[in-house]
């Protein structure tokens, strides 16, 4: 056995050993018949995956068939959750479903896919198997529970991450509008490569916004972070300063000796430095890419797919895409700004490979918006393309101290537009 076969031999060890009598779901095209489509395949509908599906199946007119694997019938946005957070929107309207984008003509299959079989090119869905000729990739990410010692998944009912949309971010809105005043907040937050780089800080943000609404007067946050620096830091030390001053403490590695870990049963957070007894604990653990890309053996020792930065092909399968936060994209943070333009770039790939359409050479970009206090919001961004193995950043921009008031506010609309459109991308 070669080692890329061995690879995908081990890529199916999810699959229960009957994959291999498995009843394709939707048959492929057999002699006699008319010529079948070319298939493709989308696995996740987040921006990465929505996206993708959508603008394949508007573009190709017909000429692809287009399923989307997605179990969640109801998609609440991670991104906005933070605006959420801080009581400028409701739960309702982060929350979308596929109705639109069933009834423009892709094919949803409402569930989870438990494995790939890449020699057979298809997706196994329980007991049945859904063939392809390309397949994208969008898990997003899976987290590690025992990055922090003392945290699981059990332990997130009392100490709530809400790193992944829904329920998680209900549990965490709720236990904060409980807390009275003299309340502790700790948040754990998490090391390098995570989901939205600036999203804890934004989200601290959120909850001294909403103490300071509520008139706390002796209220704290603690932030004990396994990174010595973070995201668009001094913009939003300058911002607590200015809108919640003596409210926030952030703790380096250095300041804290260490995270020891975290105890659900007291609430409590040990660091070498201090034990903190919280009202509200956010743990936000170490992250890998959605678990069935590494039982696929898509990812690295990373725990992230490496892609081809000129088209988010994953080095380790031609017919095969990787995009958004399951993606290892060089310079291009992961956020659903990133996965969106990825998306793009891979239903033009796939147009071409799969129908003949015209290609150009990959263009990507971001910006990642955060409101520090009510109009008062920063950003950061970029334009990427190929470059020497990764995804470069050819041109980057970001928020500067002491701006005017109007720049910070325009700031926010544009959040709030880019929101509207991207999710206009995602579910028509
Ligand atoms: C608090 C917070 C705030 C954020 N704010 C912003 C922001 O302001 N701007 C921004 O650009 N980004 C923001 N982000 C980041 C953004 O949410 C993610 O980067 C984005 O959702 C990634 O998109 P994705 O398509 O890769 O993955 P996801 O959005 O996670 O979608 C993956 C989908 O795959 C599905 N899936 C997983 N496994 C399987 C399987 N086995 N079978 C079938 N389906 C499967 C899941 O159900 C899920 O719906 C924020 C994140 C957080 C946590």
């Amino acid at each position: 056995m070669t080692d890329l076969t061995r690879r995908k031999f081990t890529g199916l060890a999810g699959a229960s050993l009957a994959a291999a009598a498995t009843t394709p779901l939707y048959a492929p095209a057999v002699l006699g018949q008319a010529k079948a489509k070319p298939k493709l395949v989308v696995l996740g509908g987040g921006p990465g995956g929505a996206t993708v599906a959508r603008y394949v199946n508007r573009e190709a007119a017909g000429a692809i068939d287009v399923t989307m694997i997605e179990p969640t019938r109801n998609y609440t946005t991670c991104f906005f959750s933070n605006i959420y957070v801080g009581g400028y929107r409701s739960f309702q309207s982060i929350t979308h479903n596929y109705d639109k984008v069933r009834k423009e003509g892709v094919r949803i299959v409402p569930t989870r896919a438990s494995a790939i079989d890449r020699d057979k090119k298809q997706v196994m869905v329980g007991k049945q198997s859904i063939p392809y000729d390309r397949l994208v990739m969008a898990p997003g990410i899976d987290l590690k529970w025992d990055s922090v010692p003392g945290y699981s998944e059990a332990a997130s009912q009392t100490m709530p991450h809400a790193w992944k949309p829904g329920a998680q971010t209900q549990l965490l809105v709720r236990r904060l509008n409980a807390l009275r005043d003299g309340a502790l907040i700790v948040m754990v937050a998490p090391p390098n490569p995570y989901r939205c780089p600036p999203g804890p800080y934004e989200r601290i943000s959120m909850f001294a916004h909403v103490l300071k609404a509520k008139g706390h007067k002796k209220s704290k946050i603690i932030i004990v972070d396994y990174k010595p620096g973070f995201s668009k830091q001094p913009l939003f030390i300058e911002g607590w300063e200015r809108h919640y001053p003596g409210m926030i403490e952030w703790q380096d590695p250095k300041m804290h000796g260490g995270i020891k870990g975290v105890n659900p049963k007291t609430n409590e957070v040990i660091t070498d430095l201090a034990t903190y007894k919280a009202q509200l604990v956010n743990v936000i653990p170490a992250q890998t890419a959605g678990q069935i890309a590494l039982s696929a053996n898509l990812a690295d020792k990373s725990g992230f797919c490496p892609i081809d930065p000129a088209n988010m092909k994953s080095k380790m399968d031609a017919n095969i895409f990787v995009i958004g936060d399951a993606s290892i994209a060089g310079e291009m943070p992961k956020s659903a700004f990133s996965a969106n333009s990825q998306a793009k770039v891979v239903a033009m790939v796939v147009r071409g490979e799969l129908t003949g359409a015209k290609t150009f050479p990959a263009r990507y970009s971001n910006t990642c918006w955060s409101l520090i206090e009510t109009d008062d919001n920063i950003k950061i961004g970029g334009a990427y393309e190929a470059q020497a193995g990764i995804i470069k950043a050819s041109s980057t921009f970001v928020s500067k101290p002491g701006e005017p008031a109007d720049i910070r506010k325009q700031n926010y609309q544009e959040s709030v537009d880019w929101y509207r459109g991207i999710v206009s991308d995602m579910f028509g």
